[in-house]
């Protein structure tokens, strides 16, 4: 069987994304996060909000994002990885309101 479209992406995200790691502990609990999160696509393992693969996005502490075109300290969109005040950093940069006190980030907010 060859490669699918979403394995090839991923190894690329794999390749061009991280910068930087985070420790293996962080990592693990950051993918606990993820898997209870109603965001994740499960069969992909990507993140609805943000459209990445969270096997890749969980293990960095820093990445490019190329819909942003620009390095970014990785961060949970919602800021489920209790890193809302830097979520928020980077909403106001990009003129979103921010996260409020509940998480609750409606269905047509971008991030
Ligand atoms: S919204 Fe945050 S917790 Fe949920 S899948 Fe995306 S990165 Fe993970």
């Amino acid at each position: 069987m060859g490669l699918t479209v979403n394995k090839i992406l991923k190894l690329a995200a794999a390749k061009a994304l991280p910068i930087d790691y985070v420790t293996p502990d962080v990592t693990d609990w950051r993918m606990s996060v993820c898997r209870a999160c109603s965001y994740l696509d499960a069969e992909n393992m990507k993140c609805g909000k943000c459209g990445c693969f969270v096997e890749v996005k969980t293990t960095c502490r820093t990445n490019w994002n190329p819909k942003k075109l620009r390095m970014e300290f990785t961060h949970c969109p919602l800021g489920k990885w209790k890193d809302k005040e830097l979520t928020n950093q980077y909403r106001a940069i990009d003129g979103l309101e921010p996260l409020n006190d509940n998480d609750h980030v409606t269905q047509n907010s971008t991030v």
